[in-house]
């Protein structure tokens, strides 16, 4: 770099030094830079040391001496330097007359010499011997001497013009010399500044490119790092290629195989498709056709049910209770069926010994055989679950849309509840007949919907007592009150009734049917007063309205079935009749009796097929007037007590049931005895 800076001065230095012939070379002057610049003064300076070394003593006499100035003038050139130019005093004065002195002493006798007036002492001899003073009276010596020395001055003073001029001429010289050199010099200066300019520019410029050079070597590493990491990057990217390569080589494989297996599952699919699609309209042929079964099915089923009669009676005697005397032996008689003791009784028998006719003939009587055939006779040992069977069917028919009714006839403590509802505590083997007419139906409803049948169920469950409805499923503040309730229409023109303030409660499960059963029980035990048990007295209806529908046939069918424990058949005392607060109990009685009988008039007006059906004489048959007649299907349970002490209401009872069954069923009157 220094180098590099220095070599442009050089150069210039160079060019300076090869411009220094540009001064002249026979010129004496100073050198421009050292002595240049003092110019005149200079000169003068030069000049100077001669005037002094002319002012010393003894001065002229050296300078005569050793420099005669003709010759030497003559013979040096006018631009030969200074050393060789003459020196002279400006002035005159002294200096001029040593000077005219000696210039006479040197110059040879002139012409003038011979105009020297005779009788004027010879002028004296310069050559060799110093003049000797003229004396004082040789005025025209003198004024000869002045004249010449006069005529020398002037000489010299010309002389010295000319020198003067050649002088002023170098000096012009010079200074044009000067001029060009100091423009020359600027010009230098200019050059050199550019020089400079350009060195520091280049100097500038280098450090940029060092440091250009510097960034580039550091990115060049980072590129280098950067190759480095990339081609290790590389290495790893090929070993994992090679990886994935052979991955993929296998999924090749593999596909290939599962293309192979999925073209035969396709093949398999196919096959399994036309299989469906047959098995789809195989499905919808067996479908209808048992769609065209179920409606068949429920076709014989009425056909059936009307053959066992649309009003079938049960009778249903009780167990002899713990604590209660035991019949005598015979006193009821369950005979066998025409098919032997396998076949299901339907006769009973009741013997009662007739103390009248005893006492007539002296003998004991003979105890009078009364005999009774219904549809089917359950003795005391039938279970719950024995009874149910029987009626099941009959259930069905609700769920086929024909209204059932189901009545549980007898005196008070026969065993009506315990039919309908069950017994107490939680034995299952208890059951009643509503709880498990419920579970039957739940469980045909819930088979049915496998053919596209829905069912909904709504329970009620009320209380007629005296004439009066209650709802035995009220709850909160209306629990156990006495009825504000009333059958209604649902509507002007409807056939449909309800009993307003009733609660209707959806059930679907035998749980909740169970809570229901619960919720009624105590209900009637509020009611219960110790004079009065007023469930004895009182009707109790089950409601359960069914609503069936086939959505995609647009079929629809629902009915009532209703399961009735009807109030004790029992009459009155007559011989309690006018006791204290037996009044209330006449009247009671007087009212069951009317509805019970109201109840036997409206079966026989139905059965007579008679236009005026008396369903109006009591709440019993107005409430249940949709579910009596027409396509119904009536089922009274007479239950009847084992005990001997209650044969003469048992009788009652048989006898009522005995016309209900030869009102309706005409092989009932063929067996009759
Ligand atoms: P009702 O309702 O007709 O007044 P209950 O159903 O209350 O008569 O029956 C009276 C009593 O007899 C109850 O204690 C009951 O448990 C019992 N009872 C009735 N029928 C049967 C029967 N089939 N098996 C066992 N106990 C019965
Ligand atoms: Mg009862």
């Amino acid at each position: 770099m220094e180098s590099q800076q220095r070599s442009p001065l050089l150069e210039v230095k160079g060019n300076i030094e090869l411009k220094r012939p540009l001064v002249k070379a026979h010129s004496r002057l100073p050198l421009p830079g050292s002595s240049f610049k003092r110019g005149r003064d200079q000169m003068e300076d030069v000049v100077e040391p001669e005037k002094k070394r002319t002012r010393g003593p003894g001065t002229a006499s050296k300078f005569a001496a050793s420099q005669p100035r003709a010759p030497v003038r003559t013979t040096v050139p006018p631009t030969q330097g200074q050393t060789a130019a003459p020196k002279l005093p400006k002035k005159t004065g002294l200096r001029c007359s040593t000077a005219v002195a000696t210039v006479l002493k040197n110059q040879k006798p002139g012409p003038a010499a011979p105009a020297q007036k005779p009788g004027t002492a010879a002028p004296p001899k310069l050559e060799g011997k110093k003049p000797s003073k003229r004396p004082a009276w040789d005025l025209k010596g003198q004024l000869c001497d002045l004249n010449a020395e006069l005529k020398c001055c002037r000489e010299k003073t010309r002389t010295l013009d000319q020198e003067n001029q050649q002088l002023r001429d170098q000096l012009r010289e010079a200074q044009q010399q000067a001029t060009d050199l100091g423009a020359e010099r600027r010009t230098l200066e200019g050059e050199l500044s550019r020089v400079r300019a350009q060195a520091e520019q280049g100097q500038q410029e280098l450090g940029n490119l060092s440091a250009h050079v510097l960034e580039l070597e550091e990115r060049l590493s980072t590129q280098e790092s950067l190759v480095e990491e990339l081609q290790k990057e590389q290495l790893g990217l090929q070993e994992e290629r090679r990886g994935l390569a052979t991955r993929l080589e296998e999924q090749e494989k593999r596909l290939q195989a599962s293309e192979a297996a999925l073209s035969g599952s396709q093949a398999e699919v196919a096959s399994l498709r036309k299989e469906t699609a047959a098995q789809v309209a195989l499905l919808a042929e067996r479908g209808e056709r048992l769609h065209w079964l179920e409606m068949e099915r429920r076709r014989l089923h009425n056909q059936l049910q009307e053959l066992k009669g649309n009003i079938r009676v049960f009778c249903r005697v009780r167990p002899v209770l713990p604590g209660e005397p035991t019949p005598p032996p015979g006193f009821l008689l369950f005979p066998s069926g025409p098919g032997g003791p396998s076949d299901p009784s339907t006769h009973v028998s009741l013997f009662r010994s007739d103390e009248r006719r005893g006492t007539l003939s002296g003998v004991p009587a003979a105890p009078t055989r009364y005999d009774f055939s219904f549809d089917r006779v359950f003795p005391p040992g039938s279970g719950q679950d024995e009874v149910f069977e029987e009626i099941a069917m009959l259930v069905q028919s609700a769920l086929d849309g024909y209204p059932v009714c189901i009545f549980a006839y007898g005196q008070t403590g026969s065993g009506k509840t315990f039919t309908m509802e069950g017994g107490p505590g939680e034995d299952p083997q208890m059951e009643g007949l509503i709880p498990r007419a419920l579970r039957h139906l739940f469980s045909v409803a819930q088979e049915l919907s496998s053919q596209g049948w829905t069912y909904s169920f709504v329970a009620s469950y009320v209380e007629i007592y005296n004439e009066t409805v209650r709802d035995l499923l009220a709850t909160g503040t209306r629990k156990g009150q006495g009825g504000d309730c009333e059958i209604r229409r649902v509507g002007p023109g409807s056939e449909e009734l309800t009993v307003t303030n009733a609660r209707y409660v959806p059930v679907s499960c035998e749980g909740e049917v169970e809570a229901l059963l619960h919720l009624a029980r105590q209900n009637r035990a509020v009611a219960r007063t110790a004079q009065n048990e007023r469930s004895s007295r009182s009707h109790s209806v089950f409601q359960l309205q069914i609503s069936g529908e086939h959505a995609g046939r647009g079929l629809q069918c629902g009915a009532p079935l209703n399961l009735v424990d009807l109030a004790g058949s029992e009459r009155l005392d007559p011989g309690l009749a006018f006791g204290p607060g037996e009044r209330e109990r006449l009247r009671e009685t007087q009212a069951i009796n009317s509805s019970l009988s109201t109840l036997g008039l409206v079966i026989m007006a139905l059965s007579n097929k008679e236009s005026h059906v008396p369903y109006r004489n009591s709440k019993l048959t107005y409430l249940l007037q949709n579910s009596l007649g027409g396509s119904a299907k009536m089922l009274m349970f007479v239950n009847i007590s084992p005990l001997e002490e209650n044969a003469s209401e048992s009788l009652n009872s048989l006898r009522f049931a005995s016309k209900v069954n030869q009102c309706v069923i005409g092989t009932a009157q063929a067996n009759r005895k």
